[in-house]
């Protein structure tokens, strides 16, 4: 750690003190020997788990072959197999094409700038709690203030921001319809519809806390963009998958995004992004407009090739639907007994808890937030939190985690609801 803090600087940041020496499935084992519970997955990169022997094959196999040889020169067949697979994947009988990149930053730049390319249009609606990258686009995107974008203004013009669909932290009663009509209000007081190359969104929040909308809310969305002309573009980084029980959330939505962005499990733990859509709209931008140096790196294609057969043979997307029922089952008795336990939602296994110091105000409990992190990496389990209230616990267990691990992690996430909780408790009843 003190090496550390020499050479590195402060801004990436880690939410552990944990430095890492090796990883299997859903563990972790650290450079003392000590061994986690990896509930944070590499960030949602890891849903086919550490270490996938048919990952570790293909890479070795092809480091046999060749490394880098840039796309941009002399193409090799693992992209084009790549971008076939994605094509067949993604969401919608219509013809797509792909583009491979490097993260899930540079897919979203890069859907951005296809979407202009076509709509021959320059501004783009993104959503209040969203997280899209840190690059300039992306972090444009972004609505998380600090730490995402404080200090570095200016951002790219031509972005528009309205609420997000999130019953939670919405009026009661608020609906798919009611949500959508942001959308149309922005129209009045933001920018011209006819101004509009396209509507950004995350079909379940990621970063901004794992917020799932109402069952209709994005088919009325992508209805009211395609009444405009707009291109609608599903940003599912993180929620894509397996995540969620799906290969993409939006299928749980029943929407055919235009452009999808795809980056994290996509590559089973090797860098790799992409941006799938319609033929027409990918087609848009001329030859040599977009690409870059690695793009599609050929160990990180053959990687997404074999993640993305583990998924199909392995049958992760019904594990996933089965690891969600099973969290929401405990974690809704943990709501019953805690009022520091606001809401427990969840898609497949794209699960998260909000926890709130009043359930009345449902002030945001961010301190506890980070004390649960705390103990719980503390005593085995590495979890990540979210929202822009720092006030969420994100569930991005590897879906490979067996039945006991995944209740022991349960088991430990528990416990330092309840220590947090009780404390409160007592704290209260002294006052
Ligand atoms: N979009 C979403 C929805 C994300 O969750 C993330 C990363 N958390 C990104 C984009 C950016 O991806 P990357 O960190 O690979 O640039």
């Amino acid at each position: 750690m003190a090496r550390r803090e020499a050479a590195v600087p402060r801004a990436p940041y880690h939410t552990t003190p944990i430095f890492a020496a090796g990883a299997e499935g859903a563990t972790i084992e650290d450079v003392d020997g000590n061994r986690y519970l990896d509930f944070a997955g590499g960030l949602g990169c890891l849903n086919i788990g550490h270490g996938e022997p048919r990952v570790i094959a293909a890479v070795r196999d092809q480091l046999e072959k060749h490394l880098h040889l840039c796309f941009a020169v002399t193409p090799y067949e693992s992209y084009i197999a790549l971008a076939e697979k994605l094509n067949g994947l993604a969401p919608g009988k219509f013809p797509k094409k792909t583009i491979l990149l490097n993260t899930g930053a540079e897919a979203v730049e890069n859907a951005v700038k296809i979407a202009r390319a076509y709509t021959q249009r320059p501004a783009v609606i993104c959503f209040e709690d969203a997280f899209h990258g840190r690059t300039m686009m992306a972090m444009s995107l972004t609505s998380k203030t600090h730490p995402y974008k404080s200090g570095f203004e200016p951002f790219a013009s031509e972005v528009y921001r309205i609420p997000y669909a999130y019953p939670y932290r919405s009026e009661v009663g608020a609906t798919a319809e009611t949500f959508a009509q942001h959308l149309e209000n922005a129209f009045k007081r933001a920018v011209a519809p006819e101004s509009v190359a396209a509507v950004i969104a995350e079909p379940v929040l990621g970063e901004g806390g794992f917020v799932i909308p109402p069952a209709g809310y994005f088919k009325l969305v992508h209805e009211i963009c395609r009444k405009y002309g707009i291109l609608f573009i599903a940003d599912e980084v993180q929620s894509g998958f397996a995540r969620t029980g799906k290969w993409f959330a939006s299928e749980h939505f029943g929407i055919e995004p235009d452009l999808i962005t795809m980056a994290k499990s996509l590559g089973g733990g090797m860098p790799i992004a992409a941006v799938t859509g319609r033929a027409e709209v990918m087609d848009a931008p001329a030859g040599g407009s977009l690409g870059g140096t690695y793009c599609g790196h050929p160990a990180s294609c053959v990687a997404a090739l074999a993640a993305i057969e583990t998924i199909e043979k392995d049958g992760l997307l019904a594990r996933s639907t089965a690891l969600g029922k099973h969290f929401e089952k405990r974690a809704n008795a943990w709501k019953k007994k805690w009022a520091l336990v606001g809401d427990i939602r969840g898609l497949g296994g794209m699960c998260a808890i909000e926890l709130v110091r009043n359930a009345g105000t449902r002030e945001p409990a961010d301190r506890e937030t980070k004390e649960i992190s705390h103990y719980c990496y503390e005593n085995g389990v590495i979890t990540i939190t979210a929202g822009t209230f720092n006030n969420v616990i994100r569930i991005l267990v590897p879906l490979v985690v067996t039945d006991e691990q995944f209740d022991e992690g349960l088991k430990v996430i528990e416990a330092a609801i309840a220590l947090v909780a009780e404390r409160k408790q007592v704290a209260l009843s002294h006052a």
